[in-house]
């Protein structure tokens, strides 16, 4: 479902005229190999193709044009290598609508000490001729992000490629079309927000169908459809004794197996990249669906419960970022604390709905009663998440802007087993501390649903909300509350001057 190497990113060097054709096809040849080293590099999960040494405006212009409507083009790569005047690039950059990456680089890492002469020195001076072109950006008052350093360094490589991931996600949430099964759960307020604005903001539609919509679908599945999922069940997870062939609740496995063979007929029609459910609109269904949404997660589908359009979509979009990575995505819900002084950590879960793509081992396929919603007992996935470090993060609408928040964690092992909880769940150490970080993340108005990652490093969602020109609040071992608050009050007022202020 997701393959960012059909994607590319366009590197594109400036350059003018004044040192004459000899230097400029040096320029070429070292500018191709820049990019063949990045394009196969490990670190860099989407294709990196040279486009052009570009001199004159009207160059600059066409490329630009050409990038923004390449459909497989999810970003450009500019490196001036030399000296470009940096006017030739205005009235392209003033239309690009592409994610931009300025490289600051030098194709020679190292200065020849004994051999250095004015030849060496026209084909080596970025040290100025990106400083000119960063000032243009800086004036047109572009967001991008800036990547210091050799090319064959390892590190420069990695940045490069958490802002690909970024670049691959905006560019898959453009045209994307988010399904909400029923509307929100009534009364709850951070899981609503403003449908158009997201639309005009990240490109995504999100729009409501009725779960009879899905019933239909559900009904139109065959045994032979129930068979083939149950099989695939019995070879992934361990399933409870009651669930196996012979035991008393193996109807509720078909069941299940039901539910999902529906669900996927229902969003590969109507090609949604994700959706919301919301266990107060079950009409015609007999579980609210659990095993169905881990797998199509499991996919790369996003998913947010109970209308949780935001972060189905962000789910999504964090999916993309972290493909190919070790490490799993998942819709989450900070759902209970242990507040030993000591070890204060955060249980993560949800009803049911937690991707075992972030499973510790083999899960375990169990049914038990929801408590809630009046339905019959829905069939989950349960299991622990591995230890090591991890991040949250959640999408609000303020008013005037949407709001991303990202908390690092680690995540530990549970002390001890936990035999009677029926959900897949993850336990963290917040960073700095608990303390701390609750604390920011409910000043900053902070969801309590969240995309979860083992895999999405805070770099990648740093880009991510750059390229989408969002605020981005981090909460991260520096952070310390005094002047957390003190960025709330700044940002309130840089944003309130941009966008206009909301009582
Ligand atoms: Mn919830």
């Amino acid at each position: 479902m997701i393959d960012l190497k059909q994607l590319e990113v366009w590197f594109v060097t400036g350059s003018q005229h004044l040192y004459g054709p000899a230097a400029l096809q040096q320029v070429a040849a070292n500018s191709r190999k820049v990019a063949a080293t990045l394009d196969a590099s490990g670190a860099i999960p989407t294709r990196v193709v040279f486009k052009s040494v570009l001199t004159r405006p009207e160059e600059v212009a066409a490329l630009c044009q050409e990038a923004d409507t390449a459909p497989r083009c999810v970003g450009l790569i500019t490196w001036c290598h030399t000296f470009s005047p940096s006017k030739m690039w205005i009235n392209g950059l003033k239309r690009l609508r592409q994610p931009m990456l300025h490289l600051h680089t030098q194709f020679n890492r190292d200065i020849p000490w004994a051999s250095i002469d004015m030849d060496f020195m026209n084909l080596n001076q970025a040290a100025h001729g990106d400083r000119e072109h960063g000032f243009i950006m800086s004036r047109l008052r572009l967001n991008r992000k800036v990547v210091v350093g050799h090319w064959q360094d390892a590190g420069v490589q990695q940045q490069i490629g958490a802002w690909c991931r970024a670049a691959a996600a905006w560019h898959d949430w453009h045209g994307a079309a988010f399904c909400r099964l029923g509307d929100n759960m009534r009364h709850v307020a951070v899981t609503e927000g403003d449908k158009v604005a997201a639309h005009i903001q990240f490109g995504y539609s999100v729009n409501g169908y009725g779960v009879g919509d899905l019933v239909q679908h559900v009904r139109h599945v065959t045994d032979a459809q129930v068979d083939a999922l149950v099989r695939d069940y019995e070879a992934r997870y361990t399933l409870a004794a009651p669930l196996r062939k012979t035991g008393p609740r193996r109807d509720a496995l078909r069941e299940a197996a039901r539910i999902e063979a529906g669900l996927r007929s229902f969003l590969g029609t109507g090609g949604f990249k994700g959706f919301t459910d919301t266990f107060e609109d079950l009409h015609g269904l007999a579980q609210l669906p659990g095993i169905a949404v881990q797998r199509l997660m499991a996919d790369g589908y996003g998913f947010g419960a109970e209308g949780d359009w935001k972060t189905a979509a962000l789910v999504r979009a964090m999916k993309v970022m972290g493909s190919g990575l070790k490490g799993g995505t998942s819709f989450m819900e900070d759902y209970t604390y242990h507040l030993h002084p000591k070890t204060s950590q955060v249980l993560g879960a949800h009803m049911l709905e937690i991707c075992p793509t972030i499973a510790k081992g083999r899960p375990a396929l169990e049914v038990h009663p929801l408590g809630i919603g009046g339905k019959a007992d829905p069939v989950r996935l349960v299991f622990d998440t591995p230890p090591g470090p991890g991040l949250n993060a959640s999408l609000m609408d303020m008013g005037n802007r949407f709001r991303m928040l990202v908390n690092e964690v680690d995540v530990v092992a549970p002390e001890k087993p936990l035999p009677k909880l029926p959900v897949a769940r993850a336990l963290w150490k917040p960073k700095p501390d608990l303390k701390t970080a609750a604390a920011a993340w409910i000043l900053a108005g902070g969801a309590h649903h969240t995309g979860f990652s083992q895999a999405v490093t805070t770099e990648m969602l740093e880009d991510f909300a750059e390229i989408a020109g969002i605020e981005l609040l981090v909460i991260d071992p520096q952070t310390r509350l005094r002047e957390f608050k003190q960025q709330l009050r700044a940002n309130e007022v840089y944003y309130g001057l941009r966008h206009g202020f909301v009582n």
